[in-house]
């Protein structure tokens, strides 16, 4: 048979005029059909929107005179009408789909349907952004009882027609007429006749099929689809192709693509496009084929082409793994006037798009065919190496660089990983226990500990921990510290134990619910299997995945080369483009990136990751030390105010030393200091044992300490005693802050030389005068220790807005405020009136069913929260121009919400110190997007 005619490359060198062919030219807009091939090519790159990235690069190819089966894209706009109304196709349509066919028979001198030469097509599906395999796809469309045996003669080859009309049969059977497997029943009811088939006649592969076995096949898939439909297989081939293109429009709503869409967020309005493609065949023979290939490396962004490829098949068998493909080297040998092709298209396209390419092409008798190509997906190494390789060869601007890198995508880049094989023969030996969020990224593997003390026991016995927890509570912050990973049966992306293991760097997956744990037992049981303290047990932060057993970790190399005590004396090529990109990352941005940080290593590593000061610095974190705890459950529990004060002066000198060890590490930048905000009772012990202990450790009667805790009992102490309203009952604890602060300060200015830069914040402030109040007596405490040490330096004295109250008369407040620190997860809870820790229960849902876009704690809400920051800037500004104005809520960590920050002008952005760097190139997308050029 003849070979289609690829665009010659003299016709498709000349882009001929979007004209609809036969038919007078339509407004624009209206038209819904559009052709590519030698006759002329209607669509190019720029179309994604209307024909899908796969239509419209199709197109792309052929202007580019690249051998490519030529055919029509039917628009997005008419899947979203066809969904729109049930499932009808626009009027119309009808003529335009017949007119462009018509082109096609003429571009091929074949017709459709023709019983001695058919034409054949694929009918695909292809969204805006590529949606790899989520949509479905039918090939050898065409074909029917009688077209088989004209394309037998007509190829001469028996075989081959009847291997494509199964592989028809059974596609159109799955695809369009749902011939599935029962409920609950996996196996495909096509693939298990195929199978009964090729061990009857002992093949062991599907190639090893002959002509007659195929032909039986396709009786038998006949049959499935008779018993499963109650209806004949269409044998008409206009029936076919109008099935097809509605089964693809359909697809776009199957569970497998909305659930992409949502993880994605791709807009369920966007639609997909359906191309209709004249087909090549990769099934013709061992000197035919089938293949996929990416101009580099895809996860380690090597400089390399790099491919597989699978000798006498079609497109879907290279994806299905029905038999494992051949690396693309060998095509070299095998073939190699298409490999030369291959070779020399390769370059041209990745040249073309200034981007890795994936490709997907044919053989067909030696002649290669292309039949997509797209932006290749990959790694966060292969992203970042590809970016800066791509500038080093001059396809790129740096600018460009920037902005191709997702910055989510640097996490995995710091990240510690499982060693490969290990993880491999872990899922093979069926020791996955379960899934969870993957809420602090990288690998970890430990003995499980279930409580924070035997965390904390193990790790001082030099044992690598996993703390398993129900879920976690700021008192295990000491465990947490201890472990290497953190797993929770409860809680979300932004539950505490997912929060503190980011701030910490640890790994998380948390809200793992099907773990069974009995913490007294010392045990949990999960998916049948039980596992007791001390196990060993292994999360993947970045995938949620729970192992059974030990699995070995790496770590990251780019961390090695910015904290570790030896940092290798060459730079890999990942870690020297690592380097490169986030140095042209800080010459773009605008904003200053910062840490939350409350202590000195923490603040050490911040810095490295190249942060610039600290944005929050919980005060109440460094009250879980050690000796500190006692000292502090003393002064909440004092009866007056004389015993209040004993026990402040043990805290101070304690507290002291953690601002200088912070100072000293963030010398010369700013710190923001947060004074104490969570509710007293968090401090205090709840089970009886532990009271029992502090009476005595206290020496007080235990009747009268329950009694007190019990007093502290609040019904919602988010919205209780805490924050400033703790400061304006106890100015005592706000001074002894303050001294503390302003004490270590003086120490480090004085034996370093350099003066620290403090920002003390007072939280939860909702009427300017609770500012003046506490602000007051903040810099009375500073000027009186200036005044005892005989120095003196600049500080300043600001307020979190993190109440819609405070947002509302930031003009005011302004009035006692230098700096304003955006709050925004409080400010988020009390604008949705939601409590974070019960957002769980139903913001999934509220996800899924399109109420929210994002979850808000995550993503920054800009028409409701985002309204409330621009008000209080706005505000703040007009009391007092050029008020400093930053972010310190989990949102100064999210890409997104770092957008939102550059558009309102804020002076800097604070996150975990983990995140620095994904926030340090946010920073500078952001300012790029704001300003380009
Ligand atoms: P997906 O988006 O899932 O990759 P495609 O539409 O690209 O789906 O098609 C699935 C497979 O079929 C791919 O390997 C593709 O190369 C192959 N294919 C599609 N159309 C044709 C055609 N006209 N001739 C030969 N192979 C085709
Ligand atoms: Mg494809
Ligand atoms: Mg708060």
């Amino acid at each position: 048979m003849s070979a289609p005619t690829p665009s010659s490359k003299k016709s498709a060198a000349k882009p001929s005029a979007p004209k609809a062919r036969g038919q007078l030219p339509k407004a624009a807009g209206s038209k819904r059909v559009y052709c590519y091939g030698p006759a002329g090519t209607e669509g190019d790159a720029g179309m994604q929107d209307l024909l899908g990235g796969k239509g419209a690069n199709l197109a792309e190819m052929c202007r580019l005179g690249l051998p490519v089966p030529p055919g029509f894209t039917i628009t997005t706009d008419v899947s979203i009408e066809f969904l729109r109304v049930g499932g009808a196709f626009p009027a119309g349509l009808n003529e335009e789909v017949a007119t462009a066919l018509s082109g096609l028979e003429k571009a091929l001198g074949k017709r459709f349907g023709d019983p001695h030469d058919p034409l054949l097509v694929s009918v695909r599906s292809g969204a805006r952004v590529s949606m790899p395999g989520m949509m479905d796809t039918v090939l050898n469309l065409g074909l029917n009882d009688t077209t088989v045996e004209g394309l037998a003669r007509k190829s001469g080859n028996r075989r081959f027609a009847f291997d494509a009309y199964r592989r028809f049969v059974q596609m159109y059977g799955d695809v369009v007429l749902g011939v599935r497997g029962a409920d609950g029943e996996d196996e495909c009811p096509f693939h298990a006749a195929l199978d009964a088939k090729k061990r009857a006649v002992g093949a062991r592969a599907d190639t090893d099929l002959s002509a007659a076995d195929l032909e039986e096949l396709v009786g038998v898939f006949k049959g499935l689809v008779r018993a499963h439909t109650g209806r004949e297989f269409p044998q008409d081939p206009t029936e076919q192709l109008w099935g097809a293109i509605a089964a693809v429009f359909r697809s776009w709503n199957n569970d497998r693509a909305v659930a992409y869409r949502q993880m994605n967020r791709i807009p369920t309005s966007w639609g997909t496009a359906v191309s209709v493609v004249a087909m090549v065949y990769g099934n013709l023979g061992e000197d035919s084929g089938t293949g996929v290939a990416f101009t580099r490396n895809p996860s380690t962004g090597e400089k390399r082409f790099y491919g597989e490829y699978l000798p006498n098949a079609q497109g879907e068998d290279v994806v299905a793994g029905v038999r494992t493909p051949l690396p693309i080297e060998h095509l070299e040998e095998t073939q190699p006037r298409a490999w030369r092709d291959l070779q020399r298209i390769q370059k041209l396209l990745e040249r073309h798009w200034r981007d890795m390419q994936d490709l997907e092409f044919t053989i067909q008798e030696g002649q290669l065919f292309m039949l997509q190509c797209r932006a290749g997906k990959r790694t966060g190494f292969a992203a970042v190496r590809i970016a800066v390789d791509l500038v080093k060869e001059r396809r790129i601007s740096p600018k460009e660089a920037l902005l191709r890198v997702d910055p989510e995508a640097l996490e995995q880049l710091l990240r510690p990983v499982f060693d490969p094989a290990q993880l491999e023969a872990a899922r093979r030996s069926g020791r996955r226990l379960t899934r969870g969020l993957n809420a602090g990224p990288g690998a970890a593997t430990g003995r499980i500990a279930f409580t924070p003390t035997e965390a904390v026991r193990r790790k001082s016995a030099g044992e690598a921990v996993v703390l398993v927890r129900i879920e976690t509570s700021p008192e295990d912050i000491k465990g947490m510290q201890a472990a290497v990973g953190i797993l929770t049966a409860r809680g979300g992306m932004t539950s505490h134990a997912a929060l503190v293991a980011r701030q910490m760097g640890r790994v998380c997956v948390a809200g793992a619910g099907q773990l069974e744990i009995d913490t007294a037992a010392k045990r949990m049981t999960v998916g049948g299997q039980t596992l007791a303290e001390g196990d060993w047990i292994s999360i993947d932060g970045n995938s949620g995945e729970v192992y059974a057993g030990q699995i070995s970790t790496r770590p990251s190399e780019v961390l090695e080369s910015l904290l570790g005590d030896h940092p290798p004396a060459e730079r890999t090529p990942i870690v020297a483009a690592y380097h490169q990109l986030l140095g042209w990352a800080d010459r773009e941005r605008r904003m200053d990136v910062r840490t939350n940080a409350d202590q000195g290593d923490q603040a050490a590593t911040a810095i490295a990751l190249g942060a610039e000061g600290i944005g929050l610095c919980r005060t109440e974190h460094m009250f879980f030390g050690e000796r500190k705890i006692d000292a502090v459950r003393e002064m909440i529990l004092a009866e007056d105010p004389e015993q209040r004060a004993a026990a402040l002066a043990k805290l101070l000198p304690l507290q002291r030393a953690d601002f200088a060890a912070i100072f000293k590490a963030m010398a010369g930048f700013p710190v923001t200091v947060r004074s104490l905000d969570p509710p007293l009772h968090e401090f205090l012990p709840h089970e009886p044992e532990q009271m029992a202990e502090l009476a005595i450790n206290l020496g007080v009667d235990l009747e009268r300490l329950s009694a007190k805790i019990h007093s502290l009992y609040e019904s919602n102490p988010m919205l209780g005693h805490r924050g400033c309203r703790l400061g304006i009952s106890y100015p005592e604890i706000t001074r002894t802050q303050a001294r503390a602060l302003f004490e270590a300060a003086v120490d480090v200015f004085v034996s370093t030389g350099r003066a620290p830069l403090p920002e003390v914040m007072i939280p939860l402030v909702s009427t300017a005068r609770e500012l003046e109040l506490q602000a007051g007596l903040v810099r009375a405490e500073a000027e009186a220790v200036f005044a005892e040490r005989g120095v003196r330096f600049p500080y300043l004295v600001g307020t979190m807005i993190e109440l819609p109250r405070a947002a509302l008369t930031a003009d005011l407040i302004a009035e006692h405020a230098d700096f304003f620190s955006f709050g925004t997860n409080d400010l988020t809870q009390t604008t949705f009136g939601i409590s974070r820790d019960d957002a769980g229960k139903f913001i999934p849902l509220y996800i899924e069913q399109e109420i929210f876009p994002a979850d808000p704690f995550a993503n920054l809400d800009e028409a409701g929260v985002g309204k409330l920051l621009e008000i209080a800037c706005e505000g703040g500004r007009r009391t007092r121009p050029g008020i400093k104005l930053g972010i310190c809520g989990e949102h100064g960590g999210d890409p997104r919400s770092i957008d939102f920050c550059e558009r309102l002008d804020l002076d800097y952005i604070s996150c975990s110190p983990y995140r620095v760097p994904i926030a340090r190139l946010a920073a500078a997308q952001a300012a790029l997007r704001r300003n380009p050029g």
